[in-house]
């Protein structure tokens, strides 16, 4: 969705009404998907699955539960660390949901209105970029009966995806440049390993490391306690609690308003995007960042 269409609102709640009005409607636009009745929602409820939220969701649950921006996220929400596709030892740090879903209740989605983007684009978003096959063959994915046989999208339907799949992109990079001033940030964790084995012996999954761990063999759960223990206090990511209980207000809401109809930021975040990812590393009880690419050699061209 270009700039241009999001400036049409004159106040950061005409805005989001607006905004939400369009993302419910392309949600269902000329989609034949709809979840199998048996399933027993594996994505909803298995912890290893990470549900990606931008501070656009989070309003939209607020607005409709009607509670405040902050309550909402203390509750439902955290930092969390994404894993990078092409890196074992990167992690992405963005807003998540809590796992087992909280809004799930009695196999049905309590926000479905307004439910995540990344829960809207599933399993559609597969389909239109060819992912499908090798994501239904992955032994996290076993319990997805929509996964089980071929699915079919309509050139229309993977039109509309592909405006979700962007509006879901710009959601994302401006929810990460207002709780943390930059575009994506990332974490090395290559260097964390002693770390981590301590913080799984807490947790009594000590067995679960060997030394060296194998890194997709670290559980979730420890990266993200020790994240939260030693890193979540410092520059840049300090502070994303108060930062969203500005939004309860208009001028936060504006604020962010603004971030989204500045095309020229988005241009600038794009261009950052991969070729000089900002990228985050502890070391002796600091955080320091360097830019560098994120893409394996053989993509890059310089
Ligand atoms: S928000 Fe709704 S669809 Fe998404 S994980 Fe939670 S219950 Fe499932």
């Amino acid at each position: 969705m270009s700039g241009s269409s999001l400036a049409v609102a004159d106040t950061p709640d005409q805005w989001l009404a607006g905004y939400f009005h369009t993302r419910a409607h392309l949600a269902s636009r000329e989609s034949d998907f709809h979840c199998n009745p048996a399933c027993t929602r594996p994505g909803c409820r298995n912890i290893s699955i990470l549900v990606p939220v931008s501070l656009v969701d989070l309003l939209g649950v607020a607005r409709h539960c009607q509670k405040s921006v902050a309550a909402t996220y203390q509750r439902y929400y955290a930092l969390g660390l994404f894993p990078h596709e092409q890196n074992d030892w990167i992690r992405k740090v963005a807003l998540r949901l809590n796992k087992p879903c909280p809004f799930l209740e009695q196999d049905l989605c309590r926000i479905y209105p307004v439910r995540p983007l990344a829960c809207v684009l599933f399993p559609e978003d597969l389909v239109r970029t060819g992912r499908f096959e090798i994501e239904a063959g992955k032994e996290l994915f076993k319990e997805f009966l929509c996964l089980r046989s071929p699915m079919l999208l309509s050139p229309q339907r993977a039109e509309i995806v592909w405006r979700i799949k962007e509006m879901w992109e710009r959601e994302m990079l401006i929810s990460s440049y207002y709780l943390f001033n930059h575009g994506r940030c990332h974490l090395d964790v290559s260097n964390l390993t002693q770390e981590f084995l301590q913080v799984a012996a807490t947790l009594g999954e000590a067995g679960a490391l060997e030394n060296p761990a194998p890194p997709n063999a670290i559980p979730n759960q420890v990266v993200e306690l020790f994240f939260q223990k030693r890193l979540a206090g410092c520059q840049p990511f300090a502070g994303v609690g108060e930062k969203i209980a500005l939004l309860d207000n208009r001028e936060g809401q504006g604020q962010l308003l603004q971030l989204f109809q500045d095309d020229g930021l988005m241009q600038k975040l794009w261009r950052k995007w991969d070729d000089r990812d900002l990228v985050f590393r502890f070391a002796k009880g600091k955080l320091k960042s360097t830019r560098r690419s994120l893409l394996p050699h053989e993509y890059r061209f310089y």
